[in-house]
């Protein structure tokens, strides 16, 4: 019998969760509660639309030649899609079979046997990491920082193409100390290509009130250029090349 996967949301021409152009899942379904988070909606495992890995591959494939001229290819995000790893990897052994890239953006929360196979079948990982300070990361997230940490260990062990991705929050996420020592520790891994530095906003804001959430960030300001370049510099330490996406 078929898995069936629960998909928050597609989106055909995705151009910020990867290279090129992306055909992005949005799946349902998250063990964290990032105090930043944009999608609060995407934490319930139990709602979304259900699909048929065959089904959610039809919808892909139909933007094939989009992918394969910008250099994109499919990005499955959330939520955590490393939450429905039987369902993923039979879509990525699809997408893969018609020689379309594959990428997961993911906290790192999750490990088992299936999200090491399904690392067999992804080309690129999105690999948040919301903190280096454990502490700050448990208040950001409300889970442990170590998994994570061991999956950037995995993803080296296998040499898959990483890109680290650090969300700056102004009197979060902004402790420099562990931000240094977060730079000196990616120093160690060469399959981190990238990291992206993404500026906190509150596009998301309003789906906490209309989930009946406390949005504990109401009252915070995004980051300003100088903050932005502070941090930017810190982790292009030693020659990391390092994006911002405001
Ligand atoms: S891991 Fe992503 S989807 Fe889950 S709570 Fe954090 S920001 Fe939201």
């Amino acid at each position: 019998m078929s898995i069936t996967g629960r998909i928050h949301s597609l989106e055909s021409f995705g151009t910020v969760d990867g290279p090129g152009i992306r055909f992005v899942v949005f799946m349902q379904g998250c063990p964290l509660r990032c105090q930043f988070c944009h999608n609060p909606d995407t934490w319930e495992v139990h709602k979304g639309t259900e699909y048929q890995p065959q089904q959610l591959f039809d919808e892909i494939v139909k933007y094939k030649s989009y992918m394969e001229f910008s250099g994109g290819g499919v990005t499955f995000t959330g939520g955590e899609p490393l939450l429905q790893t039987e369902f993923l990897l039979e879509v990525s052994k699809l997408c893969k079979k018609q020689g379309l890239t594959v990428a997961v953006d993911t906290s790192g929360y999750v490990w088992n046997d299936k999200v090491k196979e399904q690392l067999e079948y992804t080309d690129l990982v999105l690999l948040d990491i919301k903190n280096y300070d454990p502490r700050v990361y448990e208040t950001v997230t409300g889970v442990a920082l170590t998994p994570t940490l061991k999956l950037l260990d995995h993803l080296k062990e296998m040499k898959i193409n990483t890109w680290v991705r650090y969300v700056l929050v102004p009197n979060l996420t902004d402790n420099l100390d562990s931000i240094k020592r977060l730079s000196a520790h990616l120093d160690q891994y060469p399959n981190v290509s990238k990291i992206e530095l993404l500026a906190f906003h509150k596009m998301g804001e309003y789906k906490w009130k209309e989930l009946g959430l406390e949005y504990k960030l109401a009252d915070t300001r995004e980051p300003d250029k100088e903050l932005l370049l502070t941090v930017k510099n810190i982790f292009a330490a030693n020659g990391k090349k390092v994006s911002v996406n405001l």
